[in-house]
């Protein structure tokens, strides 16, 4: 289905839990964050994704929050990856679980495994994390590549002075791995809203520090990069320094049942409750009020959510 602007969308960000056993500082506050509403059931999350498969949606990511934590994620990827028109079911983990779940999630009918990691280095990982164990997350990307889905990503949030002298060990990974490796720029939202402007940093650093990588493609959003003889590729999600909202093909919907038509505006329209036509015209209507682009750099995010709240 096209939107206002005639762009196709295709995508849909589902969050299925907005609670995580990590707290990247970037992303939640540390301790417990104040209870929020239930998450949609297993049922309520199959019914979106149907209802959004007659809109014209064939790709569904499921985020969080930590998808992994949800005792159900390999029933809820089962009934969603059986949708007729959904061709490409992918999941966003932090990668702590992922070692236990990454045979029966490919099982279920996951397609591609973007995993999140921001450090290399076991105490930096730590620290960034508030206490996650890195060797949890490498355990879970070595399962996720024994698993045999069609596409590994790691995705590295760059923090300008925090992890960007990590830069050459990720693109280093790529070259016996194949696994893509993504720099994403950091975005001034939720908890990181405040922070010095020296940690936003352009993810064009990458090709300062290893300039011989060389362009190859794009890839939805990424501008994607190789070095010689490499078996996977480097990745450039810049959504600061190179606004991609022109090619935006996503709507998102958060745990507790609201749709976003943009990741960093505040309008949200809720699905909790609609079924049958009521829910295939509201996702319609999301779809039609996507705007044209977001006001990152001039005027913020109008989101007050956080992104654990959002579905990254
Ligand atoms: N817990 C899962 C994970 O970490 O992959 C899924 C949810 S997390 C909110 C999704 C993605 O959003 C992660 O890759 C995370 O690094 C990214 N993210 C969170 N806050 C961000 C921010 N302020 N700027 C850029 N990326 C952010
Ligand atoms: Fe949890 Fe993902 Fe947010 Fe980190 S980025 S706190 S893993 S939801």
């Amino acid at each position: 289905m096209l939107d206002s602007c005639g762009r196709e969308v295709r995508a849909m960000r589902l969050a299925v839990t907005e609670a995580c056993d990590l707290r990247c500082r970037y992303c939640m506050p540390a301790g417990e964050p104040p209870r929020a509403l239930a998450p949609l059931s297993r049922d309520e999350l199959a019914a979106i994704a149907a209802a959004a498969a007659q809109c014209g949606i064939n790709k569904i990511r499921l985020t969080g929050g930590e998808p992994l934590i949800r005792l159900d994620i390999v029933s809820i990827c089962e009934a969603i990856g059986a949708i007729p028109g959904i061709r490409s079911l992918c999941l966003t983990t932090n990668g702590t679980r992922l070692a236990g779940l990454a045979k029966p999630l490919r099982q279920a009918g996951v397609a591609r495994v973007n995993l999140s990691l921001d450090s290399l280095r076991a105490p930096r990982y730590a620290q960034l994390t508030r206490g996650g164990n890195l060797a949890d997350v490498t355990a879970g990307l070595r399962a996720a590549l024994e698993a045999g889905f069609e596409r590994v990503k790691i995705n590295c949030v760059l923090i300008g002075g925090v992890n960007d002298d990590e830069i050459a060990d990720f693109v280093a990974l790529t070259l016996a791995m194949p696994a893509d490796v993504r720099f994403i720029e950091l975005m001034p939202m939720g908890e990181c809203l405040r922070w010095p402007k020296e940690r936003f940093v352009s993810a064009d650093k990458v090709l300062d520090t290893c300039p011989e990588l060389a362009p190859t493609d794009t890839e939805g959003v990424a501008r994607r990069y190789r070095l010689p003889g490499a078996k996977g590729a480097v990745g450039l999600i810049q959504p600061m320094s190179h606004a991609f909202c022109g090619d935006c093909d996503r709507i998102r919907v958060t745990a507790d049942g609201m749709l976003k038509p943009c990741l960093h505006s505040g309008a949200e329209l809720n699905l909790r409750g609609l079924t049958g036509r009521a829910l295939v015209d509201r996702i319609a209507e999301g779809i039609g009020a996507k705007p044209p682009a977001h006001h990152l750099l001039d005027a913020g995010s109008e989101t007050e959510r956080r992104m654990n709240r959002i579905g990254g």
